[in-house]
């Protein structure tokens, strides 16, 4: 799945975030869409954080920084979650999870609501790529 994106043959409703010789930032691929919910990926097929290249693992942290201020200032999130569970998709990725104020201030109840069946969160594909754009411009 996150190969296939990279390789275009999926595309995010809210299109590419941002990408460069190493990473890839877009919208979650998952009828669980949460406007500015972001993955970042490897653009390199790359299965354990433990693989990462230094140049990868050494560029993953400010790009996730800037990221995170992109989302408190785009879509005024009040916290900005960072996971990585990698165990039903085959390639390194991080959630970058923006939590607003109208969401429960647990974490764990968070994710589970995000990730759970009834999507409370969800918004359609206009409204994602909506989102996108104003975090692209909050990168730039
Ligand atoms: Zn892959």
């Amino acid at each position: 799945m996150a190969c296939d994106a990279n390789a275009g043959r999926l595309t995010a409703p809210g299109g590419v975030i941002y990408e460069d010789d190493l990473w890839r930032v877009e919208h979650a691929l998952s009828p669980v869409l949460l406007c500015g919910w972001l993955i970042v990926k490897p653009r390199r097929h790359v299965e354990h954080l433990a693989d990462l290249t230094l140049d990868e693992a050494a560029a993953l942290g400010p790009l996730v920084q800037r990221l995170c201020g992109a989302l408190q200032r785009a879509l005024a999130a009040q916290r900005v979650y960072v996971c990585s569970f990698g165990e039903l998709v085959n390639h390194v990725h991080f959630y970058v999870l923006p939590r607003y104020a109208d969401m429960p201030r647990d974490g764990l109840e968070v994710l589970r609501l995000m990730f759970g069946a009834e999507a409370p969160f969800a918004c359609g594909d206009d409204a994602a790529a909506a989102a996108a754009e104003k975090v692209r411009a909050a990168l730039s």
